[in-house]
């Protein structure tokens, strides 16, 4: 990594690697409470506050060889941030790396998606809101926008959100909802149930995960742009990672607002679920 603190335990090089890590510093679309760029360094620091073994997964951390890229560039305008995120990003998903992406905002998935081939992998998110709009506050990249490019690219059946519990008018009043679960189901059916529908509905056995944090209950993570009570517990998306299993070749985490987050609460949490995607990624190369 060029500057600063590296991601803990990533200590191979790019061709070694299995898994590539991206920070992606850019919160220029955020609505309401902007801070999400200093969320990668942030959850760099807090991935350095654990054991070095994850004990119930039999594993060391972090299980497999990673390579963090560090931060790429995160220019003022959206299609100038997908121009830098691709930069980094289509090499490693064209040389098969498990990719983690640590936001920024959530509008940081669209390029990560667009970097895939077209219906080559399902997008399943973990999100308070459906993100669902054509077009927010000018910009088609907002992160309002995320679910909605991805099935432009991926196709309306290859993409679902789970723990959703804010959805706007316009995103429900139209024929192609976003496919969702929310939170509210969730806690009546649980986390299993959910997580298999949709694997279950998406169309592509490749599943990319994208965790917008404020997915979660904002007891457990304060530290977010738009924090929206009765959210999920963060045992239930631990067991999401771990049911999509071998079917899971990226990950994303976003929407931590260190700004917000004065504890770090939010980081620690962002970093232990970034170990855990890693750990199942390495549980399923065997
Ligand atoms: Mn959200
Ligand atoms: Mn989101």
């Amino acid at each position: 990594m060029p500057y600063g603190l590296s991601y803990a335990g990533a200590g191979s090089d790019y061709d070694g690697a299995d898994a590539f890590i991206l920070g992606i510093p850019y919160d220029r679309t955020s609505s309401f409470k902007a801070g999400a760029r200093e969320a990668p360094a942030h959850i760099r620091r807090a991935s350095y506050g654990f054991e070095e073994i994850h004990f119930e997964h039999g594993l060391g951390l972090p299980g497999i060889s990673v390579f963090d890229q560090g931060d790429c560039e995160a220019p003022f305008l959206p299609e100038d941030m997908m121009g830098e995120v691709k930069f980094f990003m289509a090499p490693a998903v064209r040389d098969g790396k498990f990719t983690v992406a640590i936001g920024g905002e959530h509008s940081v998935n669209i390029p990560i998606i667009q970097c895939f081939k077209k219906s080559d992998v399902a997008l399943i998110t973990i999100d308070a809101h459906l993100d669902s709009r054509d077009e927010y506050l000018g910009t088609r990249y907002s992160h309002a926008c995320v679910t909605r490019r991805a099935a432009e690219h991926l196709g309306i059946d290859n993409v679902f959100s789970l723990g959703v519990r804010s959805i706007s008018r316009e995103e429900l009043e139209r024929d192609d909802v976003i496919p969702h679960v929310t939170s509210f189901e969730i806690r009546e059916t649980g986390m299993e149930r959910a997580v298999r529908s949709a694997l279950d509905h998406v169309r592509s056995e490749r599943v990319y995960l994208s965790l917008d944090i404020d997915g979660i209950d904002p007891a457990y993570a304060p530290g977010t742009g738009t924090p929206e009570p009765f959210g999920l517990d963060p045992l239930d998306v631990k067991k999401a990672i771990n049911i999509i299993g071998d079917r899971l070749i990226g990950f994303d985490v976003t929407e931590v607002c260190p700004p917000a987050d004065p504890s770090g609460i939010t980081s620690v949490l962002a970093a232990r679920l970034i170990n855990e995607a890693l750990a199942v990624r390495s549980k399923s190369l065997g």
